[in-house]
Parts: C-alpha cells; sequence; structure tokens
C-alpha cells in the first residue's frame, strides 16, 4: 500500500487569474517541481494520483444550485472579477474548481477505500473563503467543506476534523458548518481585523454546532513560539476529546515569514510540528486516515519546500529543509499569550484546554 497519494493535475493550471495576481498557476508550478526534484514523487511512498470532475451532488451538500449555475455561467461568459474584491476566474475557472474539489473528494475516497493511509490534495483554486452561495479571497468552491460533507453523507461519519491551518480564517467553512456537530472547525490564523472579519474567539458555532467551531486569532507577526503554543495547549487536547473519525487539514503555506500576502511570521518547523501532532492523532484515533487540502500560500521561493517538508512527512520520506526563523518582538509575544488566554477562557465552557 502506498502510504501517501499525492492528488494534481496539470489541469489545475488552466485556471488563470491575470497578471501579476499572487494566486498564480506558477504556485503548483514549484510544488510539483519540488516534489519530483526531491525525490518524494517517484518514491514508493508517494504516488501520483489523477484526480476526477465533482459531481453536482456532491457540490450540492455544500453550495446552492443558483450559486454553482451562476459561477458556471459566469465563467462560459469570459470570467473576470467574481467578487468586489480579487477572486478572478477565467472561461475554464468553473471546470478546473470543480477538478479541484473533486480531487479532494478522490483524496478522500482513497483514504477510506485503505489505497493509501493519507493523501495531499494539491488543488487550485483554493478553498475555504468560498460560502455555501459566495466566493471570496481566491476561492469558488470550498474544496474541504465538500470532502467533509462528502464523508459525512457516503460513509455516514459523524466525527471528521477540520483543522485550517492557513494564515486567515476558512470563513466560508466555518459558514457552511457553523450549526452542525458533526464537524469540529479549528482554526489558528492572523487577526481577522482586516480580513475576513470573522473568526474572532468568541465565535463557536450555534445550535447542534455550539462548541464546534474553535478559533485561535493571533496578532500579526506571530512566530513559531507563540502559534505552537497555541497550537499544541488549546488545538491539540481538542482534537484528543473529539476523537476524529478523519481529519482534513486546510493547509495554506501563507503563515510563512516570507509569505506577501500573510502577516504571520512562523517558519518551516511549525508546519512540521503540526503535521507531526495531527498525524500521531489521526494514528491514535483514525487508523492514520488524514487528508490534506491546499488553501493559500504565495511565496515561490519557498512554497515548494514547505510543501515537500509536509508531504515528506505525511510519506514518512526523509526531507532537509534548511529554513531561517525570524522570531518576533515581545510585545507581540505578550499580545499572543493574552489571546491564547482568551481562547482558553471562552473554550472552557466546551472543552479542556491544557
Ligand atoms: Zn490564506
Amino acid at each position: 500500500m502506498t502510504k501517501t497519494a499525492v492528488v494534481f493535475s496539470p489541469k489545475y493550471l488552466c485556471h488563470k487569474t491575470g497578471h501579476r495576481h499572487p494566486e498564480t498557476p506558477s504556485r503548483l508550478r514549484v510544488i510539483m517541481r519540488e516534489l519530483n526534484k526531491s525525490g518524494i514523487l517517484g518514491n514508493e511512498g508517494c504516488s501520483l494520483v489523477e484526480p476526477e470532475i465533482v459531481s453536482i451532488n456532491d457540490l450540492k451538500r455544500v453550495h446552492d444550485i443558483d450559486y454553482i449555475q451562476r459561477i458556471k455561467q459566469f465563467c462560459r461568459c469570459g470570467g473576470g472579477l467574481l467578487d468586489r474584491e480579487d477572486t478572478m476566474v477565467s472561461p475554464e475557472s468553473y471546470d478546473v474548481a470543480r477538478l479541484a474539489a473533486g480531487g479532494t473528494v478522490k483524496a478522500v475516497d482513497l483514504v477510506m477505500a485503505g489505497k493509501c493511509r493519507n493523501a495531499f490534495a494539491f488543488v487550485r483554486p483554493p478553498g475555504h473563503h468560498a460560502g455555501p452561495n459566495y466566493p471570496m479571497g481566491f476561492c469558488v468552491f470550498n474544496n474541504v467543506a465538500v470532502a467533509a460533507a462528502h464523508l459525512l453523507e457516503k460513509f455516514s461519519l459523524d466525527r471528521v476534523l477540520i483543522l485550517d491551518v492557513d494564515a486567515h480564517h476558512g470563513n466560508g467553512t466555518q459558514d457552511i458548518f457553523y450549526r452542525s456537530g458533526r464537524v469540529l472547525y479549528v482554526s489558528l490564523h492572523e487577526d481577522p481585523i482586516e480580513f475576513p472579519l470573522t473568526g474572532f474567539a468568541d465565535e463557536v458555532g450555534e445550535d447542534d454546532g455550539l462548541g464546534y467551531t474553535v478559533n485561535v486569532p493571533l496578532p500579526y507577526g506571530t512566530d513559531d513560539r507563540i502559534y505552537l503554543r497555541a497550537f499544541n495547549e488549546i488545538a491539540v487536547p481538542i482534537i484528543n476529546q473529539y476523537k476524529p473519525q478523519f481529519i482534513l487539514v486546510s493547509t495554506g503555506f501563507d503563515n510563512h515569514y516570507a509569505d506577501p500576502v500573510g502577516n504571520l511570521s512562523l517558519s518551516a518547523l511549525s508546519y512540521v510540528k503540526i503535521f507531526d501532532a495531527v498525524l500521531e492523532s489521526a494514528s491514535k484515533f483514525c487508523q492514520g486516515k488524514l487528508v490534506a487540502v491546499l488553501e493559500g500560500g504565495y511565496s515561490l521561493r519557498f512554497l515548494g519546500k514547505l510543501a515537500c517538508a509536509v508531504t515528506a512527512k505525511m510519506a514518512e520520506i526523509p526531507y532537509v529543509i534548511h529554513d531561517r526563523h525570524r522570531g518576533a518582538g515581545v510585545k507581540i509575544r505578550k499580545k499572543g499569550e493574552k489571546t491564547i488566554e482568551q481562547v482558553k477562557k471562552i473554550q472552557s465552557s466546551f472543552w479542556k484546554t491544557s
């Protein structure tokens, strides 16, 4: 059995966002180049898998049919700016976005069928900002949410964890599962005060979903030390109490200090530690069943290496990454520690933290 499946198609490069847009096809080009160059792809522990287009039925569990039709029509008419901000699409984007959502479903199906232990879906456009009826922040269809809904419906799971480690709050994912107790959404992200204006610590879910949304908003400039403290003291204990049946990781590499879009200051170390912990939880609670889905990450210099560090960890292939760590100032650290205590206090009515 292959340990790790890498889901990718060159068709993902056909979603065009225009000149100088950070969410460029080159993101996947650098990732695939590095996965090949490093020998991770080609190693017997890791194999490349072609995605399939998502069915409308799978898509409809998460998005309104009117919204799906609107995207189709808009792309067929030539594309352009989908929202008032920065979500660009080209004529091909509807099909590519369906292939992106299909890539995450494929990854989940492979893992559920025992064809691999875990998988990384390297897809674009990304998904976690897209809600039931809106595009946002470069996202068209919510890939990770489609995969989670597929797990709930097709496999009748009741405890699916979505861990979101993109630099930005996954407002769309939160929105989609805010009233569901069958999906635990845990997100660590930069202070959402400028974007996306959701993801504050007191957003904890509603109705059946009360307590199943965990937001950890960290100050701009947060470094490995504070981030990993928040992760180990809040996310890990909550995940262990939840005992997930499947783990999905919305993996954005825009937390990195060199990222031109994100405002945090992590090095590769955080990604390695996050996956160390989450792979351990997966093996403890769900026979290792884990799918990572690419979200953001825009530093073309580091993106390939960061993706390799995570994929190698998942496949248990040695990979060395040299990455300089830039620490945060004392002021930021103090602010970060205050936030951690604040989140713990809010979460204490639902979960034990350490
Ligand atoms: Zn992001």
